[in-house]
């Protein structure tokens, strides 16, 4: 008996030692040892985007590391569309259609080749004062008796979009070998990112991570690859001047620096809740999508549904395929229908929500809109939360094949849509590897694989009306375009890029 009571007291003494010479996790020393994945996904993109971005990214880093994130809401056309939108225009937000329209209009107006072009300053107090009438405009129309405005007139900009529209259209373009092609193709030579300028610096860093417990070492510059090869090929690039927005498409905002928030939605008439709210740079893809009546659209990464819900919104497609590979993030896509589509039963053979893994969707020539919003590092999302960080040791292997899965995911979209059909590829991570590097990867292989035609749209004219709200940093970018988290619109990163098979 005294052997275990001696037994016994041995092990608490143990125990007691073990306590008392243990630190606690939120002790001192212990959070000041501990790397969390959010200081190593930060280590990393202070690196690398320190060299992509230079001074910019300073201001990147800034916006990114902010716990307050900006959203827009997008108003739920499944319920009371006027009454929604009239009490987020009472509480002080703006619709993002009635911006971009004013701001062409002045932009039209104002184009340098016009010989009207004014002092900045001017010209800034003048777009600050036409965002305030339409503003005001956007009220009168709920307020008829009360308030009187002089409203800007879009008619003349309508005729101006018919005529834009019309000279966009395709014309057939010769078919030439691989070679003949490169050499002769019409390049947009603002658009090249030549590799001796610029990028001199993201072909440099090139870390290696060793992946403990395997004897294989996985170099990031293997991933740094993929932007090389890519870069070599040439594409036709295609300018386009505006951006559509659909008629049930309601998205508010509130203007740069104001970072008034959101109130919580409630439920409609209808019985689902008024509106939703996204990063404000993620309704950009599905607006770049060009959605059309009778459009037939593929989501190929579709959870959690954010941006199906968007293009769902428009009542613009016949049918609308929302897919996704993982099991547990499909159930997602039920709940956001569940929460914001009302009426479902009519949508039974319209909507369609399915789990493939997006590479072997093999419908050919089905679908004429494809939306590829491809699973990457998510720069913002990293940065903030530790919870299945794509920056934790054991994901490392993942995180640098990632490019490749995207560019298979977007080379498969490329490959099974139909003639005359867009596609629509983007990320939110600011790496120019998982974004122009992958398309060009894409665009190079389906062109090997297929002789398929496909032509890049340069959207810059189209979205300078809205650069107001988003800034569009064209450094080093080839094909597509990005939205860079700025204090005053803490939105993004969202790349996106636009492409059409025209054979
Ligand atoms: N588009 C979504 C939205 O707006 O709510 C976000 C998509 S998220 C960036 C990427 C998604 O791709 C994830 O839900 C992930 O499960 C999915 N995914 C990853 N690999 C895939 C694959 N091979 N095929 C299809 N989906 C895949």
């Amino acid at each position: 008996m005294a052997r275990l009571f001696n037994k016994l007291t041995i092990r608490e003494l143990a125990k007691m030692q073990a306590v008392r010479y243990t630190n606690k996790a939120d002790h001192w020393s212990v959070i000041r040892k501990k790397k969390t994945h959010m200081d190593k996904a930060l280590k990393h993109f202070d690196e690398f985007y320190g060299n992509v971005y230079g001074k910019s990214w300073k201001d990147i880093r800034t916006a990114l590391l902010m716990e307050t994130h900006k959203y827009m809401a997008v108003v739920n056309s499944f319920s009371d569309i006027d009454r929604i939108k009239s009490e987020l225009e009472t509480h002080g937000a703006m619709n993002l259609k009635t911006i971009y329209e004013t701001y062409k209009v002045y932009l039209d107006e104002y184009t340098p080749n016009k010989k009207k072009k004014r002092k900045k300053q001017t010209r800034d107090k003048q777009v600050e004062s036409t965002i305030a009438d339409a503003q005001v405009s956007a009220i009168d129309s709920h307020y008829l008796s009360d308030y009187t405005s002089s409203s800007v007139s879009l008619n003349s900009m309508n005729e101006d979009e018919d005529t834009v529209v019309e000279s966009q259209a395709l014309k057939p373009i010769e078919m030439k070998s691989i070679e003949s092609n490169l050499n002769e193709i019409m390049v947009d030579e603002n658009r090249i990112v030549y590799s001796n300028t610029g990028l001199s610096g993201l072909y440099e860093f090139v870390p290696a991570t060793k992946i403990k417990g395997m004897e294989d070492w996985i170099l990031e510059s293997q991933h740094y690859g993929y932007y090389k090869e890519g870069a070599d090929f040439s594409t036709k690039i295609e300018k386009e001047v505006i951006l559509t927005f659909p008629q049930y498409l309601n998205i508010y905002t509130f203007e740069e620096d104001n970072d008034s928030k959101f109130p919580s939605p409630k439920k409609g008439s209808t019985g689902v809740l008024d509106y939703y709210l996204l990063d404000g740079a993620s309704v950009l893809p599905t607006l770049a999508l060009d959605l059309q009546p009778g459009d037939v659209v593929l989501d190929m990464c579709a959870a959690p549904g954010g941006k199906t819900l968007s293009i769902l919104q428009t009542f613009m497609p016949r049918t609308l395929v929302a897919n996704d590979i993982s099991k547990s993030r499909v159930k997602r896509i039920h709940n956001v229908i569940n929460q914001f589509v009302a009426g479902i039963g009519q949508w039974h053979d319209r909507l369609h929500v399915t789990e493939q893994d997006a590479r072997f969707i093999d419908d050919k020539d089905t679908y004429n809109k494809i939306l590829v919003d491809v699973p990457c590092t998510t720069d913002r999302h990293v940065l903030h939360s530790e919870d299945n960080n794509m920056f934790k040791p054991q994901r490392i292997r993942e995180r640098l094949q990632i490019p490749e899965l995207q560019a298979a995911i977007l080379t498969n979209a490329l490959k099974i849509i139909s003639v005359g059909g867009t596609v629509v590829y983007s990320t939110c991570s600011l790496s120019p590897i998982q974004n122009d590097g992958v398309v060009g990867m894409a665009l190079k292989k389906v062109w090997e694989d297929t002789n398929s035609i496909m032509i890049v749209k340069d959207m810059r004219e189209a979205l300078k009306p809205l650069s107001c709200l988003y800034k569009f940093h064209d450094f080093a970018l080839k094909y597509g375009h990005i939205v860079i988290p700025t204090l005053g619109n803490n939105w993004g990163p969202m790349y996106f890029c636009k492409i059409m098979r025209i054979r």
